[in-house]
């Protein structure tokens, strides 16, 4: 498979020629047809294996004209920790640099004030931590009921860090006829019963 077998928007594709990139890891060749036919994606994978660009290339590819409304992001993506935050984020640019779409990050020891503002202005992407993106919301800051697209990063790292329950209920709030594209490193029994939940004939993709 080469990229531009993917049916990516073409400025994603030049975004990823740019970066260098020759050939789509397995996980992306796998993950990125269905992701780009709106199925739901369950991905096995560990990291260094190319995962966030297998989320990230066609979600730009569907959100395509940046067009976020006040306080509604029109696609999240969760993630463990700050710094895997970070780096999506910066994922992210690297990717979109040709898309005219809006992105904030929310991650804790941040003040709210920036954010806050960011959200206000409408953002196509968003990208947190559970505990933030909640703290938002809880401030009436936020609202998910725009979500299409919803990414769940490193699940079973999640679930060490007991954030289960955040992103059960952080489901809740997004639409159910959201996206949903899910990674996880490994299948313990409560990844296993989220997924049955919250994905719907989900594509299981292992690497
Ligand atoms: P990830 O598993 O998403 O953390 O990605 C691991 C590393 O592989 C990152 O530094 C990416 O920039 C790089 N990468 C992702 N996809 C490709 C690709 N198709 N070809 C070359 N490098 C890639």
């Amino acid at each position: 498979t080469k990229f531009s077998d993917l049916a990516l928007d073409p400025r994603v594709l030049k975004a990823v020629q740019e970066a260098g990139y020759e050939t789509p890891t397995p996980i992306q060749a796998q993950a990125i047809p269905h992701a780009l036919e709106g199925k739901d994606v369950l991905g096995i994978a560990q990291t260094g294996t190319g995962k966030t660009a297998s989320f990230t290339l066609p979600m730009i590819t569907i959100l395509g004209k940046g067009r976020a409304r006040a306080r509604m992001p029109r696609s999240l993506v969760l993630c463990p920790t700050r710094e895997l935050a970070a780096q999506v984020a910066e994922n992210f640019d690297i990717y979109a640099k040709h898309s005219k779409l809006s992105k904030a990050l929310l991650i804790g020891g941040v003040s709210f004030t920036e954010q806050d503002k960011l959200i206000d202005r409408g953002v196509d992407v968003l990208i947190a931590t559970p505990g933030r993106l909640l703290d938002h919301f809880e401030r009436g800051k936020l609202l998910l009921t725009g979500v299409q697209i919803m990414v769940v990063d490193e699940a079973d790292r999640m679930l060490d860090m007991g954030f289960i329950p955040d992103i059960e209920r952080i489901f809740s709030l997004t639409p159910f006829t959201r996206q949903t594209l899910f990674y996880s490193a490994t299948m313990a029994p409560e990844i296993e019963r989220i997924t049955n939940t919250f994905l719907t004939g989900a594509v299981k993709i292992e690497v």
